[in-house]
Protein backbone atom coordinates (compact mmCIF):
# COMPACT_ATOMS: atom_id res chain seq x y z
CA UNK A 1 0.00 0.00 0.00
CA UNK A 2 2.82 2.39 -0.92
CA UNK A 3 0.81 4.39 -3.88
CA UNK A 4 -0.99 7.71 -3.24
CA UNK A 5 -3.60 6.79 -5.61
CA UNK A 6 -6.02 3.83 -5.85
CA UNK A 7 -5.84 2.24 -2.96
CA UNK A 8 -7.71 -0.51 -2.57
CA UNK A 9 -8.43 -2.70 0.96
CA UNK A 10 -8.88 -6.70 0.42
CA UNK A 11 -10.67 -7.23 3.14
CA UNK A 12 -11.83 -10.75 1.87
CA UNK A 13 -15.38 -9.83 2.84
CA UNK A 14 -14.60 -10.20 6.49
CA UNK A 15 -15.32 -6.14 6.97
CA UNK A 16 -18.87 -6.28 8.77
CA UNK A 17 -19.90 -2.57 9.64
CA UNK A 18 -20.98 -1.84 12.79
CA UNK A 19 -23.15 0.47 12.15
CA UNK A 20 -21.55 3.38 14.39
CA UNK A 21 -21.70 6.03 12.22
CA UNK A 22 -18.56 7.26 13.01
CA UNK A 23 -17.62 7.90 9.31
CA UNK A 24 -20.90 9.87 8.43
CA UNK A 25 -20.47 11.83 11.60
CA UNK A 26 -16.99 13.25 10.19
CA UNK A 27 -17.85 16.51 7.81
CA UNK A 28 -16.66 15.35 4.26
CA UNK A 29 -17.51 14.85 0.97
CA UNK A 30 -20.38 12.40 -0.47
CA UNK A 31 -20.91 12.39 -3.82
CA UNK A 32 -23.93 11.28 -5.71
CA UNK A 33 -24.52 10.02 -9.51
CA UNK A 34 -27.58 10.95 -11.19
CA UNK A 35 -29.27 7.70 -11.03
CA UNK A 36 -28.59 7.85 -7.14
CA UNK A 37 -30.00 11.13 -6.92
CA UNK A 38 -33.37 10.00 -8.45
CA UNK A 39 -33.09 7.08 -5.93
CA UNK A 40 -32.66 8.86 -3.19
CA UNK A 41 -35.12 11.19 -3.67
CA UNK A 42 -38.12 8.59 -4.70
CA UNK A 43 -36.83 7.20 -1.07
CA UNK A 44 -37.54 10.54 0.43
CA UNK A 45 -40.77 10.93 -1.39
CA UNK A 46 -39.80 13.93 -3.23
CA UNK A 47 -39.86 15.22 -6.79
CA UNK A 48 -36.37 15.65 -7.88
CA UNK A 49 -36.30 19.51 -8.19
CA UNK A 50 -37.26 19.49 -4.41
CA UNK A 51 -34.55 17.26 -3.01
CA UNK A 52 -31.57 18.55 -5.28
CA UNK A 53 -32.66 22.17 -3.52
CA UNK A 54 -32.97 20.94 0.10
CA UNK A 55 -30.09 18.14 -0.30
CA UNK A 56 -27.94 19.01 -3.09
CA UNK A 57 -24.91 21.22 -3.19
CA UNK A 58 -22.52 21.41 -6.34
CA UNK A 59 -18.69 21.57 -6.21
CA UNK A 60 -16.36 21.34 -9.49
CA UNK A 61 -18.95 19.88 -11.50
CA UNK A 62 -19.46 17.05 -8.64
CA UNK A 63 -22.87 16.21 -6.77
CA UNK A 64 -22.95 16.30 -3.13
CA UNK A 65 -24.85 15.04 -0.70
CA UNK A 66 -22.70 16.61 2.33
CA UNK A 67 -19.38 18.73 2.62
CA UNK A 68 -17.80 20.03 5.11
CA UNK A 69 -19.83 23.53 4.68
CA UNK A 70 -22.80 21.74 3.43
CA UNK A 71 -24.92 19.72 5.80
CA UNK A 72 -21.57 18.20 7.53
CA UNK A 73 -23.45 15.02 9.06
CA UNK A 74 -25.34 14.31 5.58
CA UNK A 75 -28.29 11.96 6.36
CA UNK A 76 -27.80 10.76 10.11
CA UNK A 77 -29.98 10.88 12.42
CA UNK A 78 -30.06 10.93 16.84
CA UNK A 79 -29.05 7.69 16.80
CA UNK A 80 -26.27 8.00 14.49
CA UNK A 81 -28.30 5.97 11.63
CA UNK A 82 -28.50 6.60 8.36
CA UNK A 83 -31.84 8.01 7.17
CA UNK A 84 -31.61 6.82 3.80
CA UNK A 85 -29.33 3.55 4.26
CA UNK A 86 -31.04 1.52 1.40
CA UNK A 87 -30.54 3.68 -1.41
CA UNK A 88 -26.93 5.00 0.25
CA UNK A 89 -24.39 6.34 -2.95
CA UNK A 90 -21.52 3.93 -4.04
CA UNK A 91 -18.88 5.95 -2.04
CA UNK A 92 -20.84 4.96 1.01
CA UNK A 93 -20.85 1.19 0.13
CA UNK A 94 -17.56 1.18 -0.61
CA UNK A 95 -16.20 2.96 2.41
CA UNK A 96 -13.57 1.64 4.01
CA UNK A 97 -11.97 -0.36 0.89
CA UNK A 98 -11.51 2.44 -1.74
CA UNK A 99 -9.19 5.29 -0.77
CA UNK A 100 -7.34 7.87 -3.05
CA UNK A 101 -4.16 8.29 -0.93
CA UNK A 102 -2.67 7.32 2.14
CA UNK A 103 -3.74 9.68 4.25
CA UNK A 104 -7.42 9.11 3.60
CA UNK A 105 -6.42 5.28 4.58
CA UNK A 106 -5.13 6.65 7.77
CA UNK A 107 -7.88 8.84 8.67
CA UNK A 108 -10.52 5.70 8.24
CA UNK A 109 -8.32 4.00 10.30
CA UNK A 110 -8.75 6.42 12.76
CA UNK A 111 -12.59 6.17 13.15
CA UNK A 112 -13.66 3.13 11.94
CA UNK A 113 -14.01 0.88 14.90
CA UNK A 114 -14.45 -2.42 12.64
CA UNK A 115 -11.22 -1.38 9.73
CA UNK A 116 -8.88 -1.45 13.44
CA UNK A 117 -10.68 -4.41 14.62
CA UNK A 118 -9.92 -6.38 11.32
CA UNK A 119 -6.16 -4.82 11.19
CA UNK A 120 -5.74 -5.70 14.60
CA UNK A 121 -6.44 -9.38 13.68
CA UNK A 122 -5.17 -9.86 10.85
CA UNK A 123 -2.12 -7.30 10.29
CA UNK A 124 -1.50 -4.77 7.56
CA UNK A 125 -4.28 -5.32 4.89
CA UNK A 126 -4.14 -6.47 1.58
CA UNK A 127 -4.02 -3.89 -1.11
CA UNK A 128 -4.59 -3.49 -4.89
CA UNK A 129 -4.36 -0.99 -7.69
S1 LIG B 1 -25.51 8.86 2.84
FE1 LIG B 1 -25.78 7.82 4.78
S2 LIG B 1 -24.07 6.32 4.83
FE2 LIG B 1 -23.55 7.90 3.32
S3 LIG B 1 -22.35 9.45 4.46
FE3 LIG B 1 -24.50 10.11 4.40
S4 LIG B 1 -25.32 9.39 6.36
FE4 LIG B 1 -23.45 8.22 5.95
S1 LIG C 1 -17.04 3.90 10.95
FE1 LIG C 1 -16.83 1.83 10.09
S2 LIG C 1 -18.08 0.53 11.41
FE2 LIG C 1 -18.72 2.65 11.79
S3 LIG C 1 -20.44 2.97 10.34
FE3 LIG C 1 -18.57 3.66 9.32
S4 LIG C 1 -17.88 1.88 8.12
FE4 LIG C 1 -19.35 1.13 9.65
Amino acid sequence: MNSDIGIQLDLNGSFKCQRCGACCATSGWVYVTASEITAIAAFLGLDQLTFTQQYLTHDRGWDLLSSPSFRPHCFLDSQNQCEIYPVRPQSCRTYPYQFSSMAEYREALKRCPELQRLVRKTGRQKTKK
